[in-house]
C-alpha cells in the first residue's frame, strides 16, 4: 500500500512538473520583413487560410497570442477558433490535401454533378437580401475549393446554421467570423472617403480575411499608424482593417 501511495505521489509530482504553471501557447504567423503578412494566426503550422498573396518572401514565425494580437492579427477561423468549420449536411469523402472550405479558388475539386447537389447558396443569399437586411451575424459568403459555399457567421452555432439551411434550402460550410458584414460595410464606406489621403489607392472588403483591406503606396510603420489612428478615432476596431502595400492603379480587391 505504501509503495502504491509513493508511486502515486511520484506520478503526481511528475505531472505537475510537466505542466508549467504559466504555460503560454504559441501560435504561427507569416511575416514578411517587419510586417505581418496575413490577417490570421494559426495553431496548425501548415494552415494558410486567409493568406494574402504577396510577392515578398514570407517566413513562418512562432509567437505568443498576445504578440500576434498586438499587431491586429486574429485567430484563424479554420484552426484557431473553438468553432470548427462545419458542413450543414453530409459532405462527400474528401481525398485532397486542401481542406474543402479553403478559398484559393482556382480549381473546384468536386465533380460538377455533386456540386450541383449543393445548390447556389450565393444567389439564394443575394435574393434573400433584396427583401431583407443582412442579419446581425451574417459575415459574407465565398465559393470554396470544393465548389460548395462557405458562409461566415459571428458567434456561429449549429442551430444558427440549421436556420440558414432551412431558409436557403441547401447545404454549405460554416466558419466563424469576428465582424458582421454590416460592421464591415460601415467601415468600408468610411475608408472609401480616405482614398487619396495617406497614399491610399484601394479599399474593399476581403470576405475570407473578414476585414476591410486598405491598399496604400506608403506602408511605412509611421503611415500605417496614421491610418489605424484615424480609423480608431471614428470608433473602428483596428483588427477589422488590413493595410497592405499597393501601387497606384492596383486593383487587388
Ligand atoms: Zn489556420
Amino acid at each position: 500500500m505504501k509503495k502504491l501511495l509513493s508511486l502515486a505521489l511520484c506520478i503526481l509530482t511528475l505531472l505537475s512538473c510537466a505542466v508549467p504553471a504559466q504555460a503560454e501557447s504559441k501560435v504561427y504567423v507569416r511575416r514578411s520583413g517587419d510586417y505581418y503578412a496575413e490577417p490570421y494566426y494559426h495553431k496548425n503550422a501548415a494552415c494558410s487560410f486567409g493568406l494574402i498573396m504577396s510577392s515578398d518572401t514570407q517566413r513562418l514565425v512562432k509567437c505568443s497570442v498576445a504578440a500576434a494580437e498586438k499587431n491586429y492579427v486574429r485567430p484563424c477561423p479554420v484552426c484557431a477558433y473553438s468553432f470548427k468549420p462545419m458542413f450543414t449536411g453530409t459532405f462527400p469523402k474528401w481525398t485532397y490535401s486542401t481542406p474543402p472550405y479553403y478559398a484559393f479558388g482556382e480549381k473546384h475539386y468536386l465533380p460538377v454533378a455533386t456540386r450541383a447537389k449543393y445548390g447556389n447558396t450565393n444567389e439564394k443569399i443575394e435574393q434573400w437580401r433584396k427583401t431583407r437586411n443582412p442579419s446581425a451575424y451574417y459575415a459574407g459568403v465565398y465559393l470554396n475549393d470544393s465548389g460548395t459555399h462557405t458562409v461566415l457567421m459571428t458567434k456561429p452555432t449549429a442551430a444558427k446554421a440549421a436556420g440558414w439551411k432551412r431558409m436557403l434550402g441547401t447545404d454549405f460550410w460554416v466558419i466563424e467570423a469576428k465582424y458582421s458584414e454590416k460592421q464591415l460595410n460601415n467601415l468600408n464606406a468610411y475608408a472609401i472617403k480616405l482614398m487619396g489621403k495617406y497614399g491610399i489607392n484601394a479599399v474593399g472588403i476581403d470576405t475570407t480575411a473578414n476585414r476591410v483591406s486598405i491598399g496604400t503606396n506608403d506602408n511605412s510603420v509611421a503611415n500605417m499608424k496614421k491610418i489605424y489612428n484615424v480609423l480608431k478615432s471614428k470608433g473602428y476596431p483596428q483588427d477589422a482593417v488590413w493595410i497592405y502595400k499597393s501601387e497606384p492603379g492596383s486593383s487587388d480587391f
